[in-house]
């Protein structure tokens, strides 16, 4: 096992995974920017370096900083948490060639990943399904790409092979529509992914998704954890996550997991993943892997009992994986709340000073936080402050702690989409289980 491990992130991942490394009895390096010192797990690490300025680009994105600090300090291994690093294959091809473990797959997993097309055909080859569409990148000639988008029927979605975080999307629904949607996404693409390689999908109209966890070995051994349902989302970013899925089967569980272990054990992954598909009418469509921890895995450690940060540490550190798929046993359910600083109106960002912070408790409650009263949430990174998790022995258990979790909880000082999290949870067709990807935006409208 590791002695130390650098942890190249911040905010709530940086905490939950310096919380493995401390059960592990593992040191921690934080590595932060100026306006971070007073974060939670920078005044529990072991150690911590300054890496630079507030902007993201000078500081949690900048890979001979991380790295020169992972030098100074003889870190071992580099935990990169999800976004940020997390999927950059350079960043992890720099780490290992200067002589560090990255705890996270291969480059070679996150680049084929990275390119949603490599990643598309990769998946259609080891036989996971995937949404109809185009095979590769969309043609260059105009009338090819009317008759592809003919072919796939509208209305079609358009998709950058480089996007992520919900960017890089333009559904289009009439022909007449159809090329000035592809210049306008093209050029977007190559604005914000540096990647103007766009293909076409099939827009599903009202899809769940569903997404499958897998755990992998550096010797070929997989297993899946089940899987997560994020149909909760506004533009395209998740709210709410539970697991298991409301309505799946056991032998609907059993097929697709196999499907995805199958193509994890052709691929030669290693480490944690995450294979997101879109479910509609009783078929699963392949969108995307991501090749990370995922925020929403907690959910999944309260079905299955199974730490994914400490999983993914162990897997890093060379052990062979010590669980079957049939040791792998679902219990109850789970639902998570994504708690954001926010204006519960405009969705806009609510940075400032936190007067009062108030966790709930109570059987089947978990705060993954790093917040505390006094703690003054920067304007410079992403929004979220903390996830609140509760689970139960079925689904109408983890809501009802859900709800009075909710009840109890307490921010002051700053603006949060609490509000919006108790309307979600007290609605009846939320509780009803099941609901697609568009609920949150009716929900919103109404
Ligand atoms: P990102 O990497 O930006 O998260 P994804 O490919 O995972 O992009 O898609 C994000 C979300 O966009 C999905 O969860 C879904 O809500 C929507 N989406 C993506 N592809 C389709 C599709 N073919 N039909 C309908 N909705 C889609």
């Amino acid at each position: 096992m590791f002695g130390k491990i650098l942890i190249a992130n911040r905010g709530e991942i940086a905490l939950r995974v310096q919380r493995a490394c401390r059960e592990l009895g593992i040191r921690t390096v934080a590595v932060h920017s100026e306006p971070d010192r007073d974060l939670m797990h920078v005044k529990l690490a072991d150690e911590s370096v300054c890496i630079g300025p507030a902007p993201s680009d000078k500081s949690y994105l900048n890979i001979p900083a991380v790295i020169a600090a992972a030098e100074v300090t003889d870190a071992e291994a580099i935990h990169p948490g999800f976004g940020f690093l997390s999927e950059n294959a350079d960043f992890a091809e720099r780490v290992e060639r200067s002589g560090f473990v990255f705890i996270g797959p291969r480059p070679e997993s996150i680049r084929m990943m990275g390119d949603k097309i490599a990643a598309k055909t990769a998946m259609r080859k080891a036989g996971v399904p995937c949404v109809p569409g185009s095979d590769g990148p969309i043609p260059e000639d105009p009338a090819e790409i009317q008759r592809l988008a003919r072919e796939i029927g509208y209305p079609v979605i358009l998709k950058a092979a480089g996007g992520g975080g919900g960017r890089g999307m333009r559904v289009v629904h009439t022909e007449a529509h159809l090329l000035n949607a592809v210049a306008l996404t093209t050029a977007e693409a190559e604005r914000a992914f540096g990647n103007p390689a766009l293909y076409m999908e099939k827009f599903l109209e009202t899809p769940r998704h569903i997404e499958f966890q897998v755990l992998c070995d550096g010797f070929g051994n997989a297993i899946h954890l089940g899987e997560r349902d994020c149909s909760v989302q506004r533009r395209h970013q998740k709210v709410i996550e539970e697991a298991p899925a409301p309505g799946i089967t056991a032998e609907q569980r059993q097929a697709m997991g196999a499907a995805v272990v199958q193509a994890c054990k052709d691929i030669g992954y290693r480490g944690v993943g995450t294979f997101e598909f879109l479910y509609d009418a009783g078929t699963f469509f392949f969108i995307e892997m991501n090749t990370r921890v995922q925020v929403e895995h907690p959910v999944t450690e309260l079905i299955t009992g199974i730490d994914i940060v400490k999983a993914q540490i162990r897997v890093a550190a060379g052990e062979r994986l010590w669980l079957r798929q049939e040791d792998v046993q679902f219990r109850g359910h789970a639902i998570e709340c994504r708690l954001n600083a926010e204006d519960p109106e405009r969705f806009v960002p609510s940075p400032g000073q936190i007067t009062a912070w108030h966790p709930p408790g109570g059987p089947g409650i978990r705060v993954d936080s790093h917040v505390y009263a006094g703690y003054r949430v920067p304007p410079y990174y992403d929004s979220m402050i903390g996830k609140l998790i509760a689970s139960g022995a079925d689904r109408s258990e983890a809501l009802a702690r859900m709800r009075s979790a909710l009840r109890e909880i307490n921010i002051e000082g700053i603006q949060s989409n609490i509000a919006l999290h108790r309307r979600v949870i007290d609605d009846a067709q939320f509780a009803a289980g099941g609901v697609s990807i568009h609920y949150l935006e009716a929900l919103l409208e109404r």
